[in-house]
C-alpha cells in the first residue's frame, strides 16, 4: 500500500476549542505580542514545539504505574539506566529534570570565560548556557545549511574546515570540549551523517578535545541515516544511534523530544573524573545521582520511550507527517527550507515577507498572522531568538529568519494537516499586508520567551 497511516490507535481524546478570530487579536495583544504568552487552550493546532508536547503509549502508562519511588538505588532508575546505556553505550548517566540542567551542568562545571565550544548549531539554551559561563558559543554549520533552498542530504553536518580553523584560531586548550546537534534543530531540524560525525570525532581526536553529542533527536537522525546514507539500508536504528554514540565522548538529552516523555533528560560520559564533578553539582542542582530531577515513574517512562522512538514503523510515520506538509506547500509555491527537518517544517520567513528588513523581525509577523489567521501557535527562530543587540542598542540579525512549525509526537492527525495547509494558504495569499514589529521590552537572557512586541 502507498497509504502510510499511523502505526498506532487513539485511546484516548483531548478536546480542541477553537475561538473566533476577533478573540485571537485580543489574545495576542495581552500578550505583547509574543505567543509564548497566550493560554494554550487558545492555540487550536499548538504547534510551539515538539519539546514535552507528545502522545505516550499505552506501554508508557502503563509504566507510569511500576514506577519505584525509592529515594536511592530505584528499580526505576536501574531501569533508566541500563537503557541509556544499551542506547549510548556510554559509562557514566546523570538523570536530569530537562536537556538545559545536563547543558547546565556540562557548561559550568567545565567552562571558564577564555573558552569556546563549537558545535553545527546551538540550541538556544545550550548557547545560553554556554555564554552564562562567559565562554564562547561558535556556530559552524556546513555552508549547505545555510541555503534553505537547497535540497541536499545531511544539511546539518559540521563543517570540518570551519572546525580546524576554530581549533587553530582558538587553541585546543581552550577548547574543553565540542559539540554536534543530532538533529540539528535550529538549522532546520536536518540531520547529520555518520560519516561527519565520524570525521568531527577523528579532527577532534587529533587534539585532544572531547565530543559531546547534543542528543534530543538521536533516533530521528538515526532515521535518516538509514534512509539515505549508504551502508545503512540494513542496519536497525537501535544499531544506527549505538555507532553514532560510540564516536562520543558524552552527551546532553531532552527525553521531551525522541524519549517519548513530557519531562525529562540526562547527561552522560566517559570521564570518570567530570563525571564525579557532574555528580556533584547534579546533588546540588537536581537530586541524588539516581533520580536527578525525575520522579521515579518519569525514569520508568522515559525508559521505554527511548526504545519506542528507536522503533522503524514509528520513525516511517513521523517522517511522512513532516513530508505531508512540506508537498503542500511546495505545490504552493510557499518557501521553507528543504528538505523537511525530521521534526518541523521551517517556513523561511524573509522569503515569505520580503517587505520587512531583518530587524523588523519578520519571523514574528508570521507568526503573528498565522496565529491570528488559524489559531495555529508556532515559534520565531531568527533574529528574536538567535539575534542580538550591541553596547550601542543596534541589532545585530541571525543568519536565518525562519518560523518553526514543529510537531508534537503522535499527537495530531491528517485532517489537522489539512487544516494547517489551509491557514498557511491562507497568510501566503495576504503576506503583504503583514506587518513588522519592534522589541517594546526584553531580559538579558533567552529573551524570546519573555520579551514584549510593538507594531510598527
Ligand atoms: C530541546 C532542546 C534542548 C534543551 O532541552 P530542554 O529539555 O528543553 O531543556 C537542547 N538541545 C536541543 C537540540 C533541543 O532541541
Amino acid at each position: 500500500m502507498k497509504t502510510i497511516m499511523e502505526p498506532f490507535r487513539i485511546k484516548m481524546t483531548e478536546p480542541i476549542h477553537i475561538i473566533s478570530k476577533e478573540e485571537r487579536i485580543k489574545a495576542l495583544e495581552r500578550a505583547n505580542f509574543n505567543v509564548f504568552a497566550l493560554d494554550a487552550k487558545d492555540c487550536c493546532i499548538d504547534l510551539l514545539t515538539d519539546s514535552g508536547t507528545g502522545a505516550m503509549s499505552a506501554q508508557q502508562w502503563a509504566a507510569l504505574m511500576i514506577g519505584d519511588e525509592s529515594y536511592a538505588g530505584s528499580k526505576s532508575w536501574k531501569k533508566f539506566e541500563a537503557t541509556v546505556q544499551e542506547i549510548t553505550g556510554l559509562k557514566h548517566v546523570l538523570p536530569t529534570h530537562q536537556g538545559r540542567a545536563a547543558e547546565n551542568i556540562l557548561a559550568t562545571t567545565r567552562l571558564k570565560p577564555t573558552d569556546v565550544v563549537p558545535n553545527n548549531s546551538h540550541f538556544d539554551t545550550t548557547r545560553a548556557n554556554i555564554e552564562f559561563t562567559g565562554a564562547r558559543a561558535l556556530d559552524l554549520l556546513c555552508k549547505e545549511g545555510l541555503n534553505t533552498a537547497l535540497d541536499v542530504p545531511f544539511k546539518g553536518n559540521m563543517d570540518l574546515e570551519k572546525l580546524e580553523n576554530c581549533i587553530k584560531t582558538n587553541g585546543a586548550e581552550n577548547i574543553p570540549f565540542a559539540m554536534i546537534t543530532v538533529t540539528n534543530n535550529t538549522g532546520g531540524g536536518q540531520p547529520v551523517s555518520m560519516q561527519n560525525v565520524k570525521d568531527v570525532k577523528a579532527l577532534l581526536s587529533k587534539y585532544g578535545i572531547p565530543l559531546y553529542i547534543d542528543a534530543c533527536r538521536f533516533a530521528e537522525n538515526a532515521y535518516f541515516i538509514k534512509q539515505l546514507e549508504k551502508g545503512y539500508e540494513d542496519k536497525t536504528l537501535l544499531e544506527i544511534a549505538q555507532e553514532m554514540f560510540s564516536y562520543a565522548d558524552g552527551a546532553t538529552m531532552s527525553c521531551k523530544k525522541d524519549g517519548l516523555a513530557n519531562i525529562g533528560g540526562f547527561l552522560c560520559t566517559n570521564n570518570d573524573e567530570w563525571a564525579t564533578d557532574f555528580r556533584n553539582l547534579l546533588i546540588l542542582r537536581e537530586g541524588f545521582p539516581t533520580y536527578g530531577g525525575l520522579a521515579g515513574r518519569d525514569l520508568e517512562v522515559i525508559a521505554v520511550g527511548l526504545m519506542e522512538a528507536l522503533a522503524y514503523d514509528y520513525q516511517v510515520y513521523r517522517h511522512a507527517t513532516v513530508e505531508y506538509l512540506g508537498k503542500k506547500l511546495d505545490k504552493k509555491g510557499i518557501p521553507f527550507v528543504k528538505p523537511v527537518g525530521g521534526h518541523a517544517v521551517f517556513l523561511d520567513a524573509r522569503k515569505f515577507l520580503p517587505h520587512i528588513p531583518q530587524n523588523e523581525f519578520p519571523g514574528i509577523g508570521l507568526v503573528n498572522e498565522l496565529y491570528i489567521d488559524g489559531g495555529v501557535r508556532a515559534v520565531e527562530l531568527g533574529s528574536v531568538m538567535f539575534g542580538k543587540q550591541d553596547e550601542k542598542g543596534n541589532e545585530i540579525p541571525a543568519n536565518l529568519e525562519l518560523v518553526r512549525l514543529a510537531f508534537p509526537r503522535r499527537v495530531y492527525t491528517q485532517s489537522h494537516f489539512d487544516y494547517l495547509v489551509e491557514v498557511i494558504s491562507d497568510v501566503w495569499k495576504n503576506r503583504t499586508s503583514i506587518p513588522s514589529y519592534k522589541i517594546a521590552y526584553q531580559p538579558k537572557f533567552l529573551r524570546h520567551f519573555t520579551c514584549h512586541f510593538k507594531k510598527i
